[in-house]
């Protein structure tokens, strides 16, 4: 898509070219604000894919992910053109918030509109200026405030195209997911633009196994779309789990949380994952788990009110082959030394 001529922030960029490149956003009241993107034009032709990070400005882990995946060596063989946008929400991270000084949520203000509030305003200048010049989106985040997620992909599985580059990625879990109102991907695919959600960790931490999939992941979806070359033999990867659905617990009384299955563990139907006490009372209520599955999300507070959403499992039947793919994921992205340049940074721990 439009190989010859790509005009972003008014600025003409021709092929084989790397730059930064400044957006106008609103002014905070005078100060001019604008929005930091990274465009990369490989040599030959190709497909134009965004990766996004921060549209919810607490959500950290993408912005490392960018800066770490915007130093490989091998990006030097890009066949198209990559827009980096490590920060969406540039008001949100000042604050440490994932809302904007309007208190709405970005990710919910999709396509956006000029004439509308601040949120979507914003979210007009992004989804035009980058989103519609684009054939597809990787957009990376964590869960929401006090709560971690296992690194996963969330995509329409439906889409066979979209299944396919979320198998690719390399992320433990893939998970089907609706299409949510007003969301960068629900108004990306009606415009034809498909995304891919990668969510990992937890909101204003870094999570360095997080980190190292999505890194990977982001080189692993360029080569299924053919923009990126195998440059060591392709190992023959295990496919990740692949869910059809989930669901959330909520906890059924008020009180302390006294969780007894990490992230990533396999529990079975009605097995217990956590205990609710009552600070002073005698009694102790059990949170189980609804079918057999992967907890793929957890509240991290050890308080918790009725009808809180503590856990998240993700529904799968094999429970010795899901463990075994978790293993194997996440030591693959610990261990894994392709990209020698990466191997000098420190180590987040
Ligand atoms: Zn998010």
């Amino acid at each position: 898509m439009l190989n010859d001529k790509f005009i972003l922030g008014g600025i003409e960029i021709s092929k084989d070219t790397n730059i930064n490149i400044n957006i106008e956003l609103p002014k905070l009241y005078n100060t001019p604000t604008q929005l930091p993107v990274r465009v990369i034009r490989g040599k030959k032709d190709g497909p134009t894919v965004f990766v996004s990070a921060a549209i919810h400005g607490d959500e950290l882990n993408g912005i490392e992910i960018i800066r770490r995946f915007r130093k490989l060596n091998i990006l030097k063989r890009l066949k198209g053109t990559l827009i980096l946008v490590p920060i969406v929400n540039v008001y949100g991270v000042m604050n440490l918030s994932r809302y904007l000084p309007d208190r709405r949520d970005l990710n919910r203000s999709f396509p956006g509109s000029s004439k509308g509030s601040l949120a979507s305003r914003i979210a007009k200048v992004f989804f035009d200026e980058i989103v519609l010049k684009c054939d597809l989106g990787i957009d990376l985040h964590t869960a929401a405030i006090h709560k971690s997620n296992l690194p996963q992909i969330r995509t329409n599985t439906n889409n066979e195209y979209t299944f396919n580059l979320a198998k690719a990625f390399g992320a433990p879990v893939v998970l089907h997911s609706e299409l949510r109102d007003g969301s960068l991907r629900s108004s990306a695919q009606d415009n034809g633009v498909p995304i891919l959600l990668y969510e990992a960790g937890e909101a204003l931490r870094f999570d360095e196994t997080s980190i190292r999939i999505g890194v990977n992941g982001l080189v692993n979806v360029l080569r299924a779309n053919k923009m990126l070359p195998y440059v060591t033999r392709k190992k023959t990867k295990k496919l990740p789990v692949i869910t059809k659905n989930s669901k959330w617990i909520r906890a059924s009384s008020s009180g302390m949380l006294r969780t007894i299955k990490a992230l990533g563990d396999t529990v079975k139907e009605n097995e217990i994952i956590a205990y609710i006490d009552e600070p002073l009372g005698d009694e102790t209520f059990e949170v189980v788990s609804p079918f057999d599955g992967i907890i793929i999300g957890k509240s991290e507070i050890p308080l918790v009110q009725e009808g809180d959403a503590v856990f998240h499992i993700a529904n799968f039947k094999n429970l010795e082959i899901a463990e075994n793919k978790i293993e194997y994921f996440n030591e693959d992205a610990i261990e894994q030394s392709e990209f020698h340049e990466l191997n000098n940074e420190e180590i987040i721990e």
